[in-house]
C-alpha cells in the first residue's frame, strides 16, 4: 500500500488503527511480529574473534611461530611456558577489551529517544524502540522522527530530512494524499521519515514503516558502531610505528653483537623476538581505550553521559565553556513576581484581559491543578493565574475561547502567538514574548516607550519580563508569515518572573576560573536580566563585557575578535549566532564547550569542541549533535566533567610514561651488557615475564589514579599537547637509563663475587625497580608518604601481587626449573631490594626538583 497517496481513513484501514491509534495489547502482539523499530547493527566482533585479534600483532605472532618452532628443536619447556604467557596476555587484553566494549555499550543505550504515543486512548510517552505500524504518534519541534510516519495533523511542521534525502533546507509538511505514486520520500510532503529532523511545529501521525523497513533503514543498511580511535591513539600509534623500528633495530645489534660473540643463533633470535614483543609497546592503544570507557563509567556517575569517546580524552582541555542560562546556570523554576495590566482592556467573561491571556496563550498540558507539563516558562505563567482561577474556570475559558490558530514559540523570534474564536463571529489573537519583540508589534509609540522603559526597570533587577499584546480580527487570519500578523496591535500588559540560580553553580564558577578556564553565559534573555544573574554567580566581572545579539550582528568579524575574550555576556542572541561565538573563540586557539538545547542548536554543538546537550530539557536534537550530554542539566556537573577529563588525561600520560621507562629499560640492558663484555642477563621468558606482570598489571592500576591535588588549580593543557612534552620524554630516557644501569650495576657486582644466581639478582632487580618506579610516578605533585598508599587501593594490590609472584618465581622450586632462577639468600635478596629502591627514590627527587624549581612541568 502506497501511504502517500491513501486518504487517512484508508490509512487507518490499511493498519488496522484506528483515528485513536491502536491499544496496549495489539501493540505487544505487533512488535512481535514486526519486531522492534530499531536498526540493526553491523554484526558485532564475536567474542572468540576478539580473542583471537589479540594476536594480530606482528611480533606477537613471530614469537608464537618461534616457540612452535623451539619444541621441534628439543625446547619444549621454554616454548610452553612462551606459549603460555602470550595466552594469560592475549586473555587479559581480551577480558580488558571485552569489558570496556559492554560499558560502552550499556552507556549508548542510556541515550534512547523517547516518542509520545497515543495508545488505548492515553497519550504516554515510550522509548522508539517500542513502536509498531498503526501507532499514532505526536510529534514536536525538536524530536527526531522515530519511524516513518504517515501525517494525520501538521501544523507549521517543518522537517529537516537531509539525513535522508540531502535536501538542505526544512520542508514543509502537509497531510493531503498526493497523487503521484511514485514519488521519491524526499517529495512525499505528507509524509515523516525515520531519523530526520523535526525543526518546526508539531504533528500526529500514524506509524506506517519500523525499523529495518524504514526509508532510512533501507539505505543505512547496518549501523557501524565501532569507536574509532581517539586523537590520542592515533598519535600514539604513529609513534609507536617509528619506535617499533627503532626497537627492531636495536634487536638486530644484539643479534650482530652475540653472533659475533660465538653465541647460538636460535637463541639470540628468540630473545630479541621476546624483547622486541616485551618493548613495543603495542598495547598502549588498548589502555587508552580501556582508561577512556573507565572513565565515562564514571563520568555518567557523576551524570554526564558521554556520547564520542574523544571527548573524554579532550575534556580537560576546555579554555571556554559557554553556557546557557536558563536552567543550566539557574534552576529552571520560574515563579511570577510581578504583573502588570494595562488599563481599560477588553474583557473576556469574568477574566481580567492579562490573567486571560496568561490561560489562552500557552502550550501547558494540565491535567489537575499540580500536574503540569511543558516549559518552564509557561507553566510559572499558567500557575500564577490559577492562583487567582480554579482550574474548572480554567478549562472553561479554553473552551469557551478556542484556538484556532497558533504560530509556536521560536527563539529566533522570541514570541509565539495564538488566534482564538470570539464573540460576533471574531478572533482574538494574542502575542506573548520578550519585551523587544512585543514593542515592533504594537501600534502607539506611547505605549512602546512605557513598554520599554518598565521591562528594563524589572530586568535591571533580574526580572525576566513577558510582554502581551493583542487584537481582534474580522476574519480567521491565514497564518504564514509572523510580520502580517503580528502588527498593529494593543499592548495588554507584562509579567515578570524570576529563576533563582543554582546554589552549587557560583563555587563551580570559582573553581572553573582558578582552572584556567573561563565562562561565557549565552541567553535569549533580556541584557540587563542577564547581566544581573552573571554578577550574581560570578560569571560578570569589572573588565567583562556584555554584547546584545542585535550589536553582535553589527559588528565586522575583526571588531568582534577584538573583543571576543573580553565578552563574558552574550543576551538576547539566537541560536545561530551562538556559531560565530564558537568560530571566534576557536581562532583565537581556545579549546571551546558550548551548552545548547534547542534545534538550532545543533550546529553549534556540532562545531564546539566540546558540544553539550541537557538529558532533561533538551531536545533529541540538540542530543545527537552533543558530544556529551549532562543527565540533570546542571552547569556544575560540566565543571565535574572537566576535573574528571583532567584526571584521565594526567593518568594516561602516567601509564604511557611508566610502560615506555620499563621498557627502555629492558631494552638498554639486554643491549649494553654484551658491549660491556658481560653476558646477556635476562633469559626470553624472564623478559616476558616482567613484560607480563610488572609492566602490565601496575599500568593499568594507574589508570585508577585519583585527581592529582592541584588539577583544577592549573591553566588547561592544549588538546594537540605531545604526551611527552612537560619533561615525560626526558623522564622516559633518563629513569630507563637509571633503571638499566642499576640492573647492569647489579650484574656487575654479581659476577664479580662469582655467585652462580647473578641472573636471578639482575632479574629480581629490575622487575622490583620497576614496581619502585610505578609507586613514584602515581603523583606528579605529592610525595609518596604524603599521598599515602592506600589512595590507590588497585595499584598497591597490583605491586604487592606483583611482588609476591616475582618472590614466588624466585623461591618456589617449581618456579626455578620453569624460569631458570635459584633461591637467593637473605644477603643477596636484601642487596636486592635495596637497590630497586634507587630508581623509586631518584623519581621521588626528580619529583622535588620540578616542585622546587620548574613548578610549570610538575603537573
Ligand atoms: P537560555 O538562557 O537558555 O538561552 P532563555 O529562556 O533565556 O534561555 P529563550 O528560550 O530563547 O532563551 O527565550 C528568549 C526570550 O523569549 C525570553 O527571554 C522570553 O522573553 C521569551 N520567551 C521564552 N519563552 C517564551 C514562551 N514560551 N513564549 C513567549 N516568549 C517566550
Amino acid at each position: 500500500m502506497k501511504f502517500h497517496t491513501s486518504s487517512l481513513n484508508d490509512v487507518t484501514a490499511g493498519l488496522k488503527s484506528s483515528p485513536h491509534g491502536i491499544s496496549g495489547a495489539e501493540a505487544a502482539l505487533r512488535i512481535g511480529q514486526y519486531g522492534r523499530n530499531e536498526l540493526l547493527e553491523k554484526k558485532k566482533t564475536p567474542p572468540w574473534l576478539l580473542f583471537l585479534l589479540q594476536f594480530k600483532d606482528f611480533m606477537i605472532l613471530i614469537l608464537a611461530i618461534a616457540a612452535i618452532l623451539a619444541i621441534f628443536l628439543g625446547d619444549i619447556t621454554d616454548s610452553i611456558i612462551i606459549l603460555v604467557i602470550l595466552l594469560v596476555n592475549a586473555t587479559v587484553g581480551f577480558i580488558l577489551e571485552f569489558r570496556a566494549g559492554k560499558s560502552m555499550e550499556a552507556l549508548r543505550k542510556m541515550t534512547t529517544i523517547t516518542t509520545q504515543v497515543i495508545r488505548d486512548g492515553k497519550i504516554s510517552t515510550l522509548s522508539s524502540v517500542e513502536l509498531v505500524p498503526g501507532d499514532k504518534v505526536i510529534l514536536e519541534a525538536g524530536n527526531v522522527v522515530p519511524a516513518d510516519i504517515r501525517l494525520s495533523e501538521a501544523k507549521a511542521l517543518r522537517i529537516d530530512e537531509s539525513s535522508l534525502t540531502g535536501e538542505s533546507h526544512p520542508i514543509d509538511k502537509s497531510i493531503e494524499p498526493l497523487k503521484d505514486p511514485e514519488l521519491s520520500p524526499g517529495d512525499q510532503l505528507n509524509m515523516a521519515f525515520k531519523g530526520t529532523l523535526i525543526t518546526n511545529g508539531r504533528g500526529e501521525g500514524f506509524v506506517v514503516a519500523t525499523g529495518m523497513n524504514t526509508e532510512l533503514g533501507k539505505i543505512a543498511g547496518m549501523l557501524d558502531e565501532k569507536e574509532p580511535f581517539t586523537p590520542l591513539q592515533q598519535r600514539l600509534n604513529k609513534f609507536g610505528k617509528k619506535l617499533s623500528f627503532i626497537i627492531l633495530a636495536i634487536c638486530a645489534l644484539i643479534v650482530i653483537l652475540g653472533l659475533l660473540r660465538g653465541e647460538d643463533a636460535f637463541h639470540l633470535i628468540l630473545l630479541s623476538i621476546s624483547l622486541a614483543v616485551a618493548a613495543i609497546p603495542e598495547s598502549l592503544p588498548a589502555l587508552i581505550t580501556v582508561a577512556l570507557a573507565g572513565g565515562s563509567v564514571r563520568l555518567a556517575r557523576k551524570k554526564a553521559l558521554v556520547k564520542k569517546l574523544p571527548a573524554v580524552e579532550t575534556l580537560g582541555s576546555v579554555t571556554y565553556i559557554c553556557s546557557d542560562k536558563t536552567g543550566t546556570l539557574t534552576q529552571n523554576k520560574m515563579r511570577v513576581v510581578n504583573e502588570f495590566a494595562v488599563e481599560e482592556l477588553p474583557s473576556l467573561g469574568e477574566w481580567p484581559f492579562l490573567h486571560a491571556a496568561m490561560a489562552l496563550n500557552q502550550d501547558v498540558v494540565a491535567k489537575k491543578e499540580n500536574s503540569l507539563t511543558g516549559e518552564s516558562t509557561e507553566i510559572a505563567l499558567v500557575e500564577a493565574m490559577l492562583l487567582a482561577h480554579s482550574f474548572e474556570e480554567f478549562e472553561s475559558l479554553q473552551s469557551t475561547f478556542q484556538r484556532v490558530g497558533e504560530l509556536p514559540f521560536d527563539s529566533e523570534r522570541k514570541c509565539m502567538s495564538t488566534v482564538h474564536s470570539y464573540p460576533d463571529n471574531k478572533f482574538l489573537l494574542i502575542t506573548k514574548g520578550a519585551s523587544e519583540s512585543i514593542h515592533h508589534t504594537l501600534n502607539n509609540e506611547a505605549v512602546k516607550e512605557q513598554l520599554k522603559t518598565m521591562s528594563e526597570d524589572w530586568a535591571t533587577s533580574g526580572i525576566r519580563v513577558l510582554a502581551y499584546a493583542y487584537k481582534v480580527l474580522d476574519q480567521k487570519p491565514e497564518i504564514k508569515e509572523a510580520d502580517d500578523l503580528e502588527k498593529d496591535m494593543h499592548f495588554a500588559g507584562l509579567v515578570g518572573m524570576v529563576d533563582p540560580a543554582r546554589i552549587e553553580v557560583k563555587k563551580a564558577i570559582e573553581e572553573c576560573k582558578a582552572a584556567g578556564i573561563t565562562i561565557v553565559m549565552i541567553t535569549g534573555d533580556h541584557p540587563a536580566t542577564a547581566e544581573y544573574i552573571a554578577r550574581e554567580i560570578g560569571i560578570m566581572d569589572e573588565s567583562g563585557l556584555l554584547l546584545t545579539g542585535a550589536e553582535l550582528a553589527e559588528l565586522s568579524d575583526d571588531g568582534f575578535l577584538a573583543q571576543v575574550e573580553r565578552t563574558l555576556v552574550y543576551a538576547r542572541v539566537s541560536p545561530a549566532q551562538k556559531l560565530r561565538i564558537i568560530r571566534a573563540l576557536q581562532s583565537r586557539e581556545h579549546f571551546v564547550a558550548m551548552t545548547g538545547d534547542g534545534v538550532n542548536d545543533a550546529p553549534s554543538l556540532k562545531a564546539a569542541n566540546i558540544g553539550i546537550a541537557m538529558g532533561i530539557n533538551g531536545t533529541d536534537v540538540s542530543k545527537e549533535a552533543a558530544h556529551l550530554i549532562l543527565l540533570d542539566d546542571n552547569f556544575a556537573t560540566i565543571v565535574k566533567a572537566v576535573k574528571e577529563g583532567r584526571r584521565i588525561f594526567d593518568n594516561i600520560r602516567k601509564f604511557v610514561k611508566y610502560v615506555l621507562t620499563c621498557n627502555s629499560a629492558e631494552l638498554l640492558t639486554i643491549l649494553v651488557a654484551p658491549i660491556l663484555g658481560m653476558p646477556i642477563p635476562l633469559l626470553p621468558i624472564q623478559i616476558l615475564w616482567i613484560n607480563l606482570v610488572t609492566d602490565g598489571l601496575p599500568a593499568l592500576a594507574l589508570a585508577r589514579e585519583k585527581a592529582e591535588v592541584g588539577s583544577m588549580k592549573r591553566p588547561p593543557f592544549p588538546a594537540s599537547e605531545s604526551l611527552f612534552s612537560r619533561g615525560a620524554g626526558i623522564h622516559i630516557v633518563w629513569v630507563g637509563m637509571l633503571m638499566a644501569g642499576v640492573t647492569l650495576a647489579t650484574q656487575a657486582w654479581a659476577l664479580h663475587e662469582g655467585t652462580a644466581h647473578w641472573q636471578t639478582m639482575v632479574f629480581t632487580v629490575l622487575s622490583l625497580s620497576q614496581l619502585g618506579h610505578v609507586l613514584a610516578i602515581r603523583s606528579n605533585t605529592t610525595f609518596l608518604f604524603k599521598q599515602g598508599l592506600l589512595s590507590n587501593k588497585a595499584l598497591i594490590a597490583a605491586v604487592l601481587l606483583t611482588f609476591f609472584l616475582q618472590m614466588g618465581v624466585v623461591y618456589l622450586p617449581f618456579m626455578n626449573t620453569l624460569f631458570k632462577t635459584q633461591a637467593l639468600p637473605v644477603f643477596d635478596l636484601g642487596i636486592c631490594l635495596v637497590l630497586s629502591l634507587v630508581v623509586f627514590h631518584a623519581v621521588e627527587f626528580e619529583k622535588w626538583i620540578k616542585i622546587r624549581f620548574f613548578p610549570q612541568l610538575a603537573h
